[in-house]
């Protein structure tokens, strides 16, 4: 099971790189703040949204109340006009001494007239519609049934032409039995004014409604609409539905209009009465500010979000996968073979410094370790190349020399001279003088030929066993057979005493071949041309010099010169 995690959490190491890392990091350290800051502005909104719909409601409440008190003014009035017509009934002037008292002084109220029981004005501050006919009027009818004060609905007055609301007392009210009844035009622009004196917010829409829905009173920009049925029927039996439903008089819907807003509205019934105030606000505009705020947090919170997110992409581009890849990059330049690659400690950041320096250390260390190595190795070449005996190069650096006078020679069109060195009877010197001091003349042969081979610009060897060579460079084969007479006669005068030798000390025989090196042609051609003039000169009875004939391409090297 363990296994099983770890696993997937290695997966998960390779699937994410270090940047996307650092940036789910940023994103754990920024996305809490940023979830609190949104349900901080939602619960704002929230809040808003609810303190906005208490003070809609409490509008409702108290242009509803506003209304109220001059209802209930018209009802003193018309209270007080029954009472004094009811009194002077009885003396049969109650129309003239109602006339008389009949002072409308009220502001809203436009005109205060007498019905009859027949349904015709009888009387009225408005001479000229004495006569009228209005018992068919609802409020006369329910005013007579009930016996009770009516606020009618919206009308157009037959009197006037003027639209208008009606409030109705009939003087039965007070004594009983089919009397008269008191009725008052209300003055709806008076009522509007009431309510544009009302303060309120912005977008905010305030009407006054009869039972029907028509608006009877509305703010002075919306007074065009008095008359009109509200606009939204709907929301007529929204409220109404709530009204019934809770058994309230006043409350507030979130109401979704016909066009699709949302609109907070309140309402409040205008206690006595059939109307009611309806305030309604589109909740797109009412929640514009905060909603303008939250739109705007929504987008500073997208901006962090990206600029966190860009950060922490660069910062790790920067702080981490750029020295990562300066150091990968010197490090491969290294591995590469070039050991002057170094850090520069300026370009990383300070973390980096210590493994910069800790690299650079290394790198300076294996450099100097490698030159040291290269040093060795060239010390051992050089003592793989030697012969320990003579002092001489022995056969491989014979070799390595070869080729390379060879190829000079070739290159440069000049002659190379080969001198094959054999001790003569050497085998009888050890014999004789022991092993020892056999080596002991090989190496004054060593020094000699040494010294030989610098006057002359050439190189010596120890061929092998008692055998040595003398390669000389842009050596003709006559000059090479000087050189040869030189060696002989130079082992001689050492004078080292061998008894058994003919001439009683160390003698050699010198076998001397030439060469212009051609293209194709073998080293080993010349090498066996000295060795067999060396042989011919063992032949010749020893401490002699023979010169072989000139080597060339397709030669006969075995034909022998001298
Ligand atoms: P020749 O005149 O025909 O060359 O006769 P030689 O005796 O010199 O020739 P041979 O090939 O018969 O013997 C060579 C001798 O050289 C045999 C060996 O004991 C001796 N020798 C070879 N290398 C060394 C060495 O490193 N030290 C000593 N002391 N002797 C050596
Ligand atoms: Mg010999
Ligand atoms: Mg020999």
């Amino acid at each position: 099971m363990i296994g099983t995690i770890s696993c997937k959490t290695c997966g998960l190491k390779t699937l994410l790189g270090i940047r996307a890392r650092l940036v789910i990091l940023a994103l754990i350290l920024v996305v809490p703040l940023m979830l609190d800051r949104v349900w901080l502005l939602e619960a704002s909104r929230a809040k808003q949204l609810n303190q906005v719909a208490n003070e809609l409601s409490e509008l409702a409440k108290h242009t509803a109340n506003a209304q109220r008190e001059i209802i209930s003014t018209v009802q003193a009035v018309l209270k007080s006009s029954a009472y004094i017509y009811a009194t002077a009934a009885h003396e049969g002037r109650g129309c003239a001494i109602l006339r008389a008292s009949l002072r409308v002084d009220l502001p809203w109220i436009r005109s205060l007239s007498i019905v009859g029981p027949d349904g015709t004005i009888q009387c009225s501050t408005l001479p000229h519609i004495v006569g009228f006919q209005v018992g068919d009027r609802d409020y006369i009818k329910t005013a007579l049934t009930q016996h009770e004060f009516v606020v009618s609905d919206y009308i157009l007055s037959r009197a006037t032409g003027l639209p208008t609301i009606i409030a109705a007392y009939p003087v039965s009210a007070l004594d009983g039995g089919p009397q008269p009844v008191v009725v008052a035009a209300i003055d709806l622009t008076w009522m509007s004014d009431m309510l544009a004196r009302r303060g309120g917010r912005a977008g905010v829409s305030v009407f006054l409604v009869d039972s029907r829905g028509i608006i009877l009173a509305a703010r002075p920009d919306q007074t065009h609409l008095i008359g009109q049925q509200i606009k939204d029927t709907s929301l007529l039996e929204a409220v109404t539905l709530r009204e019934i439903n809770l058994d309230r008089e006043a409350g507030s819907i979130a109401f979704t209009a016909a066009d699709g807003e949302r609109e907070a509205v309140s309402f409040a019934r205008v206690a006595g009465t059939r109307a009611r105030m309806i305030v309604t606000m589109n909740q797109a505009a009412m929640l514009g500010d905060v909603d303008r705020d939250i739109t705007t947090a929504y987008l500073e919170l997208a901006l962090v979000v990206v600029l966190t997110l860009l950060g922490a992409w660069f910062a790790s581009e920067r702080l981490i996968i750029r020295p990562i890849r300066i150091m990968t990059e010197m490090t491969n330049r290294f591995g590469r073979g070039d050991l002057t690659a170094r850090t520069t400690s300026a370009r990383l950041p300070r973390e980096f410094v210590p493994l910069a320096r800790a690299f650079n250390t290394m790198a300076t260390q294996l450099a100097a370790r490698q030159r040291e190595m290269i040093a060795a190795n060239d010390r051992l070449t050089v003592i793989a190349s030697l012969d320990m005996v003579s002092g001489l190069a022995n056969r491989r650096g014979f070799q390595s020399r070869l080729d390379f006078e060879w190829m000079r020679a070739l290159q440069e069109g000049h002659s190379l001279s080969l001198l094959m060195i054999d001790v003569d009877h050497f085998k009888q010197f050890n014999d004789s003088y022991g092993h020892p001091e056999g080596d002991a003349c090989l190496r004054r042969m060593g020094t000699a030929l040494t010294a030989i081979a610098d006057d002359h610009g050439g190189f010596a060897a120890r061929y092998g066993g008692e055998e040595f060579g003398l390669l000389l460079p842009g050596t003709d084969a006559a000059e090479a057979l000087r050189v040869g007479e030189i060696v002989r006669a130079t082992v001689e005068r050492l004078a080292i005493p061998h008894v058994t030798n003919l001439a009683r000390v160390v003698t050699v025989s010198v076998g001397t071949a030439t060469v212009a090196p051609v293209e194709f042609q073998r080293q080993d051609d010349l090498v066996e041309a000295a060795d067999t003039a060396l042989y011919a000169a063992k032949r010749r009875g020893r401490n002699t010099v023979v010169e072989h004939a000139p080597i060339r391409a397709s030669a006969d090297i075995t034909s022998l010169a001298g």
